[in-house]
């Protein structure tokens, strides 16, 4: 059975930097996230937590919003206040790997707009809530290794890829 590594706010775990969780899925949804939580099918992560941060946390942006950027060390994350919190954010993205490697992992489940797990847009770092094109720093690491990102609005593709790939491997 193909796994995915999934957002842990996405699965009800209250990780989120203001100590909520994502609570916003229609039905379709929730029952596709039910399924692979009954199948077995779901490794947890939420990057942050596992990189050492607390639960709440002051908000982080990259400034211009491209996680590429932190992993080659151009970019630090930084929180509203100019603590820089980069390191955190780049052991999350390791550990996120270190699954992938462990679990096989070809797809990842991420919530989408976030610096760690955005995988088509991130804030851009000026705290106004202004988006640009961009990945978190743990996406683009994932994309990196060959791992299809998707987002929480994107459960139907992430289903029909884990699908394909089950039928290519028999
Ligand atoms: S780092 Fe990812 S899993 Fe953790 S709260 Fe943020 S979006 Fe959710």
């Amino acid at each position: 059975m193909e796994k995915v590594l999934v957002s842990r706010c996405l699965l009800g775990h209250k990780v989120r930097y203001d100590g909520g969780a994502h609570d916003s899925f229609d039905g379709a949804a929730i029952r596709l996230l039910q399924r692979w939580q009954a199948e077995g099918r779901i490794v947890p992560l939420c990057p942050e937590v596992a990189g050492g941060l607390p639960t709440p946390r002051p908000p982080a942006e990259i400034p211009g919003g491209q996680g590429e950027q932190v992993l080659d060390g151009r970019r630090p994350v930084l929180t509203e206040t100019g603590e820089e919190v980069t390191a955190a954010f780049v052991v999350g993205a390791e550990i996120a790997l270190q699954l992938v490697r462990q679990h096989g992992l070809r797809v990842a489940v991420l919530k989408a707009r976030s610096p760690s797990c955005g995988n088509l847009q991130t804030y851009d770092g000026s705290f106004s809530g202004a988006l640009v094109a961009g990945e978190g720093v743990t996406a683009a690491l994932l994309r990196r290794a060959g791992v299809k990102v998707f987002n929480e609005n994107q459960l139907a593709e992430a289903a029909a890829e884990l699908q394909q790939l089950e039928q290519l491997d028999g």
